[in-house]
């Protein structure tokens, strides 16, 4: 309850003090006409998936899913050709990021992450107990693979494609780390499909090492909420503790198998489309004057000076797009997520219009 002051909050005393330095993650979501903000599939539904939603049976609904997503699991094992017991499923995979911290890390040990990078990693960390140590990225992208090793952290995230960059990391640095790190290191490969190249072969190399993906992207079911974590067995089995059961809806489950298994085709068009429209507004953008980076994801970095203005000019003009502030070594920026051409014209409009008011 709020003292007269109104600076106590619900609960203080009471919740845990690490949660102090937590706020929600609070993307601003409000419904735009053009939303290019959330780096999901805009070229809509897998129509296997579609389908599925209107015949569901009843138990789909009203019955408990599968503890643990066996059937899901099954079919992407198939899809990354590896041992369905190397697979861990979950809501998401910011549910499956967040159990594999739990699973390696006991608290008061830290977390090293790159700087920028995925927000929800050093809210993650707070909510397991766990330092946060932020490392900033090179110049070229690249992680400094001795300031991961020397960090001590007993969890190393690293982000390849990197959100919000969409820059890869070095090969070079990813086996460096993992030939040298104390603890777990943990990649997250949300972005895999939209790049030139995935490391899943690392997994035969390392025996620390967690790869996390999702269906939210390039599959197109963010709303469903499908992630999953490839690891070697022992490792597997311990995510899957700290995740424990029926994190994943029998529909989600069922709709991330029919995506799997049924319309990998679609998906790979659309994969297609997304890297030859990425390659086209990044070339719209430098003829703009502005400087992209240069991405391996389905979204574009567009560092731009005041861009929550910019960002809330764009929104204004019916085009969504993530403003960020004062990112390390970038400054100002807006991420643009990639989609069918009609949207980066209006998106581009937009951007003139409003950069035309600075
Ligand atoms: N990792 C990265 C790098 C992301 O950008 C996101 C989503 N923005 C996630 C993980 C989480 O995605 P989801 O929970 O939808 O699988």
């Amino acid at each position: 309850m709020c003292s007269k002051g109104g600076k106590r909050e619900v609960g203080s005393g009471i919740a845990r003090e690490s949660y102090n330095a937590i706020s929600l993650y609070s993307p601003n979501r409000a419904p735009c006409r053009i939303d290019l903000s959330d780096n999901t599939n805009l070229w809509g539904t897998p129509p296997a998936v579609r389908w599925l939603l209107g015949s569901a049976p009843d138990a789909v609904i009203t019955r408990y899913p599968r503890a643990y997503a066996d059937d899901l699991k099954r079919a992407i094992a198939g899809y990354l050709n590896v041992s369905q017991s190397w697979i861990v499923t979950g809501c998401g995979s910011d549910d499956v990021l967040d159990s594999a911290i739990r699973a390696f890390s006991e608290p008061g040990q830290s977390l090293a992450f790159p700087d920028p990078s995925f927000q929800m990693v050093e809210i993650f960390a707070r909510m397991n107990g766990l330092t946060p140590l932020p490392i900033p990225l090179k110049g070229d992208y690249d992680v400094d693979a001795d300031a991961f090793i020397d960090s001590g952290a007993s969890v190393i995230y690293l982000c390849s494609p990197n959100n919000p960059t969409g820059t890869v990391l070095s090969r070079r640095s990813i086996e460096r780390i993992l030939a040298n790190a104390p603890g777990v290191v943990i990649l997250d490969e949300a972005y895999a499909e939209f790049a030139d190249a995935e490391q899943l072969d690392l997994l035969a190399e390392s025996d620390r090492l967690v790869i996390t993906r999702t269906l939210s992207k390039a599959f197109g079911l963010a709303g469903l909420r499908v992630g999953y974590a490839v690891a070697s067995l022992d490792l597997a089995r311990e995510i899957e503790k700290s995740r424990g059961p029926y994190k994943v809806s029998s529909l989600a489950e069922q709709a991330g198998i029919a995506a799997l298994t049924e319309e990998r085709q679609w998906v790979s068009n659309r994969i297609a489309d997304a890297r030859v429209v990425r390659s086209r507004l990044t070339r719209e953008l430098t003829t703009r004057g502005v400087a992209p980076i240069e991405s391996q994801a389905n979204f574009v970095l567009v560092p731009v000076e005041r861009a929550e203005r910019i960002a809330a000019r764009m929104r204004s003009l019916g085009v969504a797009v993530r403003p960020f502030a004062r990112l390390r070594g970038i400054g100002d920026a807006v991420r643009i997520t990639v989609g069918p051409w009609s949207m980066m014209e209006e998106c581009l409009n937009a951007l003139d219009e409003a950069l035309s008011c600075e």
